[in-house]
């Protein structure tokens, strides 16, 4: 049996004609750029983030950017992220023209609250707290250092579409909430595509402008900006593929609990849900000091898996220049050694699902 890590054909087959319908309409009506399915997106997003307000931007990490932006960062300033997550949490402060600088995680893979009140400076601005592999992060413990300290708090939902924290959506949290529409994210464009929520009128107002060269009218330009849109293409699948999204996150979730279950009495760990967290499973990772031997093994059964990630941030050439060195963030660093994540795209069939687990269970027993 095969089992691919993830399998983008298989959820497009079932919506190719309807996506191609919208397609053809757009084409012949050539309404591509700020469009009326663009508004119809953001709405919808907005509704199922809890919040206000949605802007549909480029990609994720314009997501990240416009909001630094928007929040007035600038060069000085500094802002916590988890040195474990996907580069972009850290590469958009740079971009941003502020400082990365990182706190350790815990064993759930998200940012620890106590390891971001021990880097907060008289220059910190912000706190970006990654919901990583679709968990959501302490966000009571966040945001009460937040206000302690009068921190803004950018929220990376980038890999969390639907998680809940006690009841609320992430995204709902922060001043702003950033997603990746990205491909292989739970909710994908098919191609690149970002989301920024916020309850907050005054970014949202400077966020439209600010994604479009910072035009307040078609003729009237407020301040030099990007061109970071979200296409209407885009937008007008995604409104299709937004109704699929309860049904593919249930699926996942329902995944996950097979291989929680399953994997109970084996000599690795995999974090579970907290009561008050749902997560959205946009990875399912164990972690096991056997980690590459188990890799193998399981791409000799056929199953691709993947390490999300192997090399952390602040030990990536490119962040040389913060000065951190191996040491710095012992949590992180053990888990880039021992992470793997397991195929958990909802379209897994059972027989896929229950493969995957009799692999990992016969490699923990033989
Ligand atoms: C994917 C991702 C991003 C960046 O999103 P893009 O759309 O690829 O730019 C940022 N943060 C995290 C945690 C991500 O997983």
């Amino acid at each position: 049996m095969k089992v691919p890590f993830i399998d983008l054909g298989l959820q497009h087959k079932l919506l190719k004609e309807e996506l191609m319908d919208v397609v053809s309409g757009l084409i012949d009506s050539g309404q591509f750029i700020l469009g009326e399915e663009l508004l119809s997106f953001e709405k919808s997003f907005a509704d199922l983030c809890g919040t206000k307000y949605a802007i549909g931007v480029a990609n994720g990490t314009d997501a990240l950017f416009l909001s630094m932006k928007a929040l007035g960062v600038t060069a000085g300033d500094e802002i916590i992220t988890a040195p474990n997550s996907f580069l972009a949490s850290a590469s958009s402060i740079f971009l941003a023209g502020a400082k990365p600088v990182f706190a350790d995680v815990r064993s759930d893979f998200n940012i620890d609250p106590e390891e971001i009140r021990k880097v907060i400076t008289d220059r910190t601005k912000a706190i970006i707290p990654v919901h990583l592999t679709g968990r959501p992060a302490d966000m009571d413990s966040i945001l009460a250092i937040a206000h302690e300290y009068n921190l803004a708090v950018i929220e990376d939902c980038a890999q969390a579409v639907c998680a809940e924290y006690k009841g609320k959506p992430v995204g709902s949290f922060g001043n702003l909430g950033c997603f990746s529409l990205h491909p292989l994210k739970n909710l994908s464009a098919c191609g690149d595509g970002g989301v920024i929520t916020t309850n907050d009128e005054d970014l949202y107002k400077n966020l439209l402008k600010a994604r479009n060269h910072g035009l307040k009218s078609r003729d009237e330009c407020e301040f030099w900006s990007y061109n970071s849109r979200l296409d209407n293409l885009q937008a007008a699948m995604l409104n299709i593929k937004l109704k699929k999204l309860p049904e593919w996150t249930a699926r996942r979730r329902d995944i996950a609990a097979f291989y929680f279950n399953r994997f109970s009495g084996l000599d690795l760990i995999s974090p579970k849900d907290k009561p008050f967290e749902k997560a959205a499973y946009h990875t399912f990772i164990i972690q096991t000091s056997k980690r590459d031997d188990l890799k193998s093994y399981l791409s000799e059964k056929g199953i691709d898996t993947k390490v999300h990630y192997p090399i952390p941030i602040h030990l990536q050439e490119a962040a040389k220049y913060l000065g951190y060195v191996k040491g710095d963030f012992p949590v992180t660093e053990k888990q880039s050694g021992e992470i793997l994540s397991l195929p958990v795209f909802p379209e897994l069939t059972d027989n896929h699902v229950e493969y995957v687990a009799n692999s990992i269970i016969n490699y923990f027993k033989k």
